[in-house]
């Protein structure tokens, strides 16, 4: 049985005392739920403040993306180790957005996996086709090789501690939404790629969240998709009222 995992990306949003009023909203809101795992995705500027806010809480600190070097001369990077001495346990890694504005590739996505893995961060490493990859039927092409080049060379036991977010790029910030089949299809897919990759028991156990547009009309109609275990929310995570009805999806 998996656990789910909802997450909220809040990218370059919000203001400082805002972040801190959505933690403190949120805390109150969502305390009591023990049954899925919570994660909210501040900018690296406030970790460290919705931290101390949620320390001992149902909710976990996430990144929105990390190096994979522990220190050095990187000027306006933040390593992995800085993240976890913040109070991180996530850490988002090749989000479409990383990918598309900031040229990252699947061999520095598995990089920064690698990196995640050895500080004790649990990546959530983000694949997903445009819309042209879609509509020139490269939907499966396109997450396979991400899927080969973001998690080559880990072992099943470092694949186990990975958690995927299909995120398909067209659904993103869009307000068009994947239907739970179409997503509960890649899903699905991904299983069987994680299966020829490792084995059979880490491709059912691994988590794959989905992220696009995920909404509170939608949310529940994902969520029942067999092989959907969580998500990965942007838009719908900046307020407490949508992101805490995200989280107790039916
Ligand atoms: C995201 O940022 O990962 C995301 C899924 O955004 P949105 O929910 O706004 O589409």
């Amino acid at each position: 049985m998996r656990r789910p995992i909802i997450a909220g990306n809040w990218k370059m949003y919000l203001t400082l005392s805002g972040a801190l009023d959505l933690v403190k909203d949120l805390k109150e809101r969502l305390k009591g739920i023990a049954d899925r795992d919570i994660v909210v995705i501040p900018p690296f500027t406030y970790l460290h403040s919705c931290h101390k806010v949620l320390e001992g809480s149902n909710i976990n600190i996430g990144a929105q993306d990390m190096h994979w070097e522990k220190e050095g001369a990187f000027t306006g990077e933040v390593s992995p180790f800085m993240l976890t001495d913040c109070g991180c346990k996530f850490c988002v890694i090749g989000h479409s957005e990383r990918r598309a504005y900031f040229h990252e590739t699947d061999e520095m996505v598995n990089k920064k996996i690698k990196s995640a893995l050895i500080y004790g961060i649990i990546p959530i490493c983000c694949i997903g086709e445009t819309l042209e990859q879609r509509e020139a039927d490269q939907t499966f092409d396109v997450i396979e090789g991400q899927v080969r080049g973001g998690f080559a060379g880990l072992t099943s036991g470092q694949m186990g501690r990975v958690i995927i977010a299909y995120e398909p790029v067209w659904a993103i910030g869009t307000g068009r939404t994947a239907t739970p089949e179409q997503a509960n299809e890649v899903h699905a897919f991904i299983r069987g790629n994680l299966a020829g990759l490792f084995d059979t028991e880490l491709a059912n156990n691994v988590r794959i969240q989905y992220g696009g547009s995920v909404k509170p009309e939608n949310c529940d109609d994902l969520m029942s998709q067999p092989d959907i275990d969580g998500a990965l929310v942007g838009g719908a995570s900046l307020k407490a009222d949508s992101f805490a009805r995200i989280v107790g999806f039916k």
